[in-house]
């Protein structure tokens, strides 16, 4: 049986992959449980409380499923803030075989894509729910049915194949109960070796150049701390280096953290096909200088296919990659990869496809090497003091302050979906750290 939850905590505590945990600890009396999933879904959404993930993980318990779903259900009840409003619990029990029909997969995969790239309904979950014959149970209004059933289909699809989507993981360290809402204590230096001695097989521990330790939330949650990564064994190599307070328990998850599975390819981008709360890789052309806004953000505007425009913006906490923004210009071939809200790119990363190293120019004078002014409108360029004249602008090649290729926002300020750059194939990637 794979059990999908969703949606139990508040931005006062709690926090939906403990209580995971607490069940995969609790439940293997009743069987085999499998390493559980976390998975972000759609980084848009309004209702969530912070990175929108949902969890989900196998017990292998023929005979005892009621037992397992009672245990899942009292747990469920017993950690979620219920009292606090935005908390929505849905929780999932799905029951797969390993071999699964062309439609299941295609059901299961639609829910999926769709929860971490678009914005679902209670009621496109109920439908799918019934389609698929799982049992479900909820409370209060029971939106964390969406997480749940996109979690449940995230396990089935990745377990029959591993490399159906793209993954890492993420091992989590969590607090004992005495701790939480006091500062947590975790020796800093070990935490600048653990990534040295580990990195880039474990990102996003710190940010090198914001000399910043970035794996350990701020709120009062039972996490202390997480270590993601591509590897696992140098995950737990990097966690055995660290040192901090005494953890209540930890949890190795495999995520779609890191894999930009949010973002819609879009290379004939028009307005049209672009959607609130929906993210995007849109191909465009800067069509004015970039901008440094009230607040120290960063904005300008490229061009779709459609002639139509969007503006892409560099919030101030992006902090160094703005810098890099302010170096674009008019005419640089860019991919803009980020979500739209209010009509506006937030950007995550950028390719510079193209560099626009042509300007135009008043000319210089044959003469004595000086600009030329305007002579009027349609009458060229004449040297004041020399008198010659040119009909047109001359065309440089300049040089350019940056290079093409890949740039990201800086760990302080990704997103958990975001693919950091130092897992690009690609050429010319320029990882931020
Ligand atoms: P945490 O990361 O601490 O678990 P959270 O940020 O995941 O918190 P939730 O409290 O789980 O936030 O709230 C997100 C809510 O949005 C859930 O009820 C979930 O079912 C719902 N949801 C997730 N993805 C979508 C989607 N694509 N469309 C509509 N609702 C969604």
């Amino acid at each position: 049986m794979i059990i999908g939850i969703d949606d139990t905590d508040s931005r006062k505590g709690m926090c939906t992959t403990y209580l995971c945990a607490v069940l995969v600890d609790e439940l293997r009396e009743y069987g085999d449980v499998s390493t559980p999933r976390l998975v972000r879904l759609n980084p848009c959404i309004p209702f969530k409380t912070r990175g929108n993930g949902a969890i989900s993980f196998e017990v292998v318990c023929a005979g005892k499923e009621e037992e397992v779903k009672e245990v899942v259900r009292t747990r469920v009840c017993e950690l979620s803030e219920l009292n606090e409003e935005g908390t929505n619990p849905g929780v999932v029990f799905g029951c797969v075989l390993d071999i699964i029909s062309y439609a299941e997969e295609e059901t299961l995969k639609h829910f999926y894509e769709r929860a971490v790239r678009e914005v679902l309904t209670l009621e496109d979950t109920y439908s799918t729910l019934a389609d698929l014959q799982f049992d479900y149970f909820g409370l209060k209004n029971r939106r964390g049915l969406i997480g749940a059933l996109a979690a449940v289909s995230f396990f089935v699809l990745q377990r029959n194949q591993p490399n159906y989507y793209d993954f890492t993981y993420e091992l989590i360290e969590y607090r004992k109960k005495q701790n939480r809402g006091k500062a947590r204590v975790i020796d800093e230096a070990s935490v600048w070796k653990a990534d040295a001695a580990t990195y880039p097989l474990t990102w996003d521990t710190v940010d090198v150049a914001n000399n910043k330790i970035v794996f350990a939330p701020h709120s009062p949650c039972p996490v202390l701390f997480g270590i993601r990564g591509d590897s696992a064994d140098a995950i737990y190599r990097a966690d055995k280096l660290i040192h901090a307070e005494p953890e209540e328990r930890k949890m190795l998850f495999i995520t779609n953290q890191g894999t930009d599975s949010h973002l819609i390819p879009l290379y004939a981008a028009t307005k049209a096909k672009l959607h609130e709360f929906h993210s995007y890789s849109l191909v465009g052309e800067v069509c004015s200088n970039p901008k440094t806004i009230e607040g120290g953000h960063v904005v300008f505007p490229i061009s779709l296919s459609d002639s139509g425009t969007i503006e892409c913006i560099a919030y101030e906490p992006t902090k160094g990659f703005r810098n890099l923004i302010r170096k674009l210009r008019v005419g640089d071939e860019i991919t803009a990869f980020g979500s739209q809200k209010k009509g506006t790119i937030n950007l995550e990363k950028i390719e510079i496809r193209k560099l626009n190293v042509v300007e135009e120019r008043n000319p210089r004078c044959g003469k004595c090497g000086r600009s030329m002014d305007s002579a009027g409108r349609l009458q060229g360029y004449r040297c004041k003091r020399c008198g010659t004249h040119r009909a047109h602008k001359e065309v440089v090649t300049i040089k350019r302050q940056i290079e093409e290729g890949f740039y990201e926002t800086p760990p302080v300020a990704r997103r958990h979906l975001s693919k950091p750059l130092v897992r690009v194939t690609a050429k010319r990637i320029h990882p931020s750290r």
